[in-house]
């Protein structure tokens, strides 16, 4: 499977990701203030559903719902102690509903702590529980690692050394440029497009963000900043805002599938939607990349 997917990547041709898990969840009865991840183990059938949902829609890659799946994370729902069990129950409901026909990627998002100086997380602590989460996914049969909603160079770093450790399994790594089209640490699109190039990793790219038009500027300037980059996006449907007590999201399917059709023409290989979007948009980018 390793090879495949790296195969896939180097050939021409749009690979079309699936869109939100937490707002996704959400909807379907996911208690406010609950670790999406607790489900894994307590409501498997709703992650199996999740799944569905976005390969039924025409997703070919599918994340994992291991996104705060680290030991820190983790602790705050009393939960560190069953990572493991987690991440790699994770990881198996997400293989057992793409099966052989898609592939899925183990899905790492940020500590939720910042590392030293500015924080109090070692470095060396960092990739161990990156490590361990990996090795979890790993074991559960991912086809690949993506890293995503990253801020911090840094903790990206950790990261990967962290994936390393335990696997070579393609990494994919994407950061959130949501702070006057930085990431909150500050980081510029170029500057990520050079620094987690040269780390050597298999796809960098843009995930997040506050809108679509900011991810498309960040593509374009990691674009500009390393032309032979395999990039991929996995934009927002937008910030929301409530009415009632429900979360909105301002941008419609029909809106994502034409902001699909700009990345594309940028050259971006994966494309996806993160926060609000739903099977929904990924079925009308589907329709609109495959025409
Ligand atoms: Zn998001």
């Amino acid at each position: 499977m390793k090879s495949r997917l790296l195969d896939l990547l180097s050939k021409p041709g749009v690979l079309i990701a699936d869109g939100a898990t937490g707002t996704f969840l959400q909807q379907a009865g996911l208690p406010r203030g609950t670790a999406p991840e607790r489900w894994n183990l307590e409501n498997p059938e709703a992650i199996l559903s999740l799944h569905r949902s976005y390969l039924d829609a025409g997703s070919q890659l599918i994340l994992t719902n291991s996104f705060g799946g680290n030991r820190y994370r983790l602790s705050r729902h009393g939960l560190a102690e069953q990572a493991h069990e987690i991440n790699r129950t994770a990881a198996q409901l997400a293989r057992q509903a793409a099966g052989t026909t898609a592939w899925v990627l183990g899905d790492i998002g940020p500590l939720g702590e910042l590392l030293a100086p500015l924080g109090t997380v070692a470095y060396e602590d960092a990739v161990a529980a990156f490590s361990e989460q990996a090795a979890a996914l790993v074991e559960g049969g991912v086809d690949g690692i993506l890293i995503e909603t990253m801020s911090d160079l840094g903790e990206v770093k950790a990261a990967v050394e962290g994936v390393r450790c335990v696997t070579d399994l393609p990494v994919l790594v994407t950061m959130s440029f949501d702070t006057h089209g930085r990431t909150m640490m500050g980081v510029t699109p170029a500057q990520a497009a050079h620094e987690l190039w040269g780390l050597g990793v298999n796809v960098i790219g843009a995930n997040c963000g506050r809108s679509l038009p900011e991810n498309l500027e960040a593509i374009r300037a990691m674009r500009e900043a390393e032309p032979q980059a395999v990039l991929m996006a996995k934009p927002n449907a937008g910030l929301p805002h409530t009415e009632g007590d429900t979360l909105r999201y301002d941008v419609t399917p029909e809106i994502m599938a034409d902001y699909a059709l700009r990345f594309v023409a940028l050259g971006v290989k994966i494309f996806g939607g993160c926060c609000g979007s739903t099977p929904e948009h990924i079925r009308a980018v589907v329709r609109a990349l495959r025409g």
